[in-house]
């Protein structure tokens, strides 16, 4: 059976009064690569914020793996989960934002096993031993002992990847991850995801990177004033039926 580890099904957001999102449906199957594209201002980040549970939905469902964690009450608004449901949902995903949030005063070592050991009370030297596993994967490994403001902007993106990966989710999040950094440093990351795409993790990706999204997605939708206004395979990306999206292409690349 095939399964969906997130499904978003008519959510709608508004921020006093402003529409937000617009009735927005998505689901994403376990392996599922999904890139989100869409002019500045169409609710991009919004859903993801909504998906991880840092915004709260106004109407519709949000499941993870089949447990609904927020689903229409009685007068139509949505209702949330159990705070003990959303600590397990919590567990599902990681995410990745534009700006690296990683602490300044905490070595890397220290930044990736610090929720690992203090949230999930995994013993000391294996998250450490985790830590230093993921920090080779990613090319890093020199890096253990170094502080946030002593690494590029790559790198500490790098770190933020991995730092998410070290409690073990199983959807990544990933909200325009190299629009901070300089052009030479974008590549270093976007590999990173690549290799997170050939190990097949769970992913949706918020990027302006539009031949990244074409290479790693199995599926690729593209937002406009809240509303999901295509969907498609990215083959058809460069060349698409779509006047809007090749109007929004044309103007980014
Ligand atoms: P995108 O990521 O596609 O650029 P966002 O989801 O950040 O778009 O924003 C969509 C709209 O929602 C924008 O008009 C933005 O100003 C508004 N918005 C986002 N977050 C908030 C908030 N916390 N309060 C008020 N308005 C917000
Ligand atoms: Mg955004």
């Amino acid at each position: 059976m095939i399964m969906k580890l997130l499904e978003l099904n008519h959510i709608s957001k508004s921020f006093d009064g402003l529409s937000v999102l617009r009735d927005v449906s998505l689901s994403v199957e376990k392996g599922e690569i999904v890139s989100v594209i869409g002019p500045s201002g169409s609710g991009k980040s919004t859903l993801l914020r909504c998906a991880t549970l840092l915004e709260k939905i106004d109407k519709g469902e949000l499941i993870y793996k089949g447990k609904k964690i927020a689903s229409p009450g009685e007068n139509g608004n949505s209702i949330y989960a159990s705070k003990e449901d959303i600590r397990q949902a919590k567990k599902i995903f990681g995410m990745v934002f534009q700006s690296f949030n990683l602490f300044p005063h905490f070595s890397v070592l220290q930044n990736i096993i610090d929720a690992p050991v203090t949230v999930n009370r995994e013993n000391r030297e294996e998250a450490k031993e985790r830590a230093m596993k993921l920090l080779k994967q990613f090319e890093l490994d020199d890096k253990a002992d170094a502080y946030p403001c002593q690494l590029s902007g790559g790198q500490q993106q790098r770190v933020s990847i991995v730092r998410a990966l070290a409690l073990d989710p199983e959807i990544m999040y990933f909200d325009e991850p190299t629009s901070a950094l300089d052009p030479e440093l974008t590549a270093g990351v976007l590999k990173a995801i690549k290799e997170l795409a050939r190990e097949k993790m769970t992913m949706i990706i918020v990027t302006h990177e539009m031949n990244f999204a074409k290479e790693v997605s199995d599926r690729i939708i593209f937002m406009e004033k809240g509303i999901i206004q295509h969907e498609l395979s990215p083959d058809d990306l460069f060349d698409s039926k779509y006047e809007r999206l090749n109007e929004f292409i044309g103007k980014i690349s």
